[in-house]
């Protein structure tokens, strides 16, 4: 659960200050990501824990409301995972993020090797433990199941899990934190010496697709009025998972996953400023023909 807090200057150590608005916003890379695959036509299943607290229930019903399977979502004693975000006046946050439940998703429960068995992907990010990142992700390979990985929050991976990653999607920062390269270009092919597929994205610029053997190709983004660009990679990946598992061309499903990421940005909140099916469809079908709204 994102616990948000508006400000116009962020205290410093021993200050307090007083904010003017406050939010509470079902959140978490993988709760996002799913509701963005769900929105836009997935049948999505989610694997991971809330708490016993108020917080988990309403998580648990966000998931649902949004057509996400909550069957592997486990409910664990203690707090659910919070992220306590200062937003101040010029729009820059800073976060603490305590796991709560997340921290006790260290492996595989009983049902998950059988849905991860039954998909056609399956969506990781780190903020569970490495050991259940890992399970979740050989159960997949096991399966001949695609592992997408994002690789957020930004931290340097095991060979172990880059040997079973498919799909590689970091953001900027976190392929720079990966290959040691602030270019993307340059970053794009080290990664491609431990993974066969990486698409890095650049935010307002767009994203970067590279495969093994042939030139990176610049995907750019819509140009769009970004008023809120929380969750713009979850909703890019979940798009990105639905439309690669239908299968269309890569090309096709990148663009496809650009329009639903900038429909998002255009709008305040996570998982509520993501776009269903329909309306991606409509996005992309104007972009095609030259229209951007
Ligand atoms: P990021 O995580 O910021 O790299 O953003 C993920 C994806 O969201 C990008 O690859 C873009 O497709 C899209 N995106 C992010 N910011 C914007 C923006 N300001 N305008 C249009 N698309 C955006």
């Amino acid at each position: 659960m994102d616990l948000v807090a508006y400000v116009a200057t962020a205290p410093r150590r021993g200050e307090t200050v007083t904010g003017h608005a406050f939010r509470t916003v079902p959140g978490g890379k993988g709760a996002n990501q799913a509701v963005a695959a769900a929105r836009s036509g997935g049948a999505v299943s989610m694997i991971g824990a809330v708490g016993e607290d108020d917080f988990g229930v309403r998580l648990r019903a966000s998931l649902t409301e949004a057509g996400v399977d909550t069957g592997g979502l486990r409910t664990v004693e203690g707090e659910s995972g919070t992220a306590h975000i200062v937003v101040d006046g010029e729009g820059a946050n800073s976060i603490v993020v305590v796991p709560g439940a997340n921290g006790t998703v260290d492996g595989l429960a009983h049902g998950d090797e059988r849905r991860i068995a039954a998909a056609d992907a399956l969506l990781l990010q780190l903020e569970i433990p490495l050991t259940g990142v890992l399970a979740a992700a050989h159960a997949a390979r096991e399966h001949g199941v695609r592992v997408v990985l994002t690789p957020a929050p930004a931290q340097p991976l095991p060979p172990e899990l880059l040997a079973v990653t498919d799909l590689l999607v970091p953001n900027e920062h976190e392929a720079a934190v990966l290959t040691g390269k602030s270019d993307p270009y340059d970053a794009a092919s080290a990664l491609l010496a431990s993974v066969p597929e990486a698409v890095i994205t650049l935010g307002a610029k767009g994203s970067l697709y590279a495969v093994r053997d042939a030139e990176p190709v610049h995907v750019p983004a819509p140009r769009v009025k970004a008023e809120d660009t929380t969750a713009a990679g979850d909703t890019f990946v979940g798009a990105l998972a639905v439309a690669r598992g239908e299968g269309r061309p890569v090309q096709d499903a990148l663009a496809w996953a650009s329009a639903a990421a900038a429909l998002s940005v255009q709008r305040a909140g996570a998982s509520a400023s993501m776009p269903h099916r329909a309306e991606t469809d409509a996005f992309a079908a104007g972009l095609l023909e030259g229209r951007t709204s």
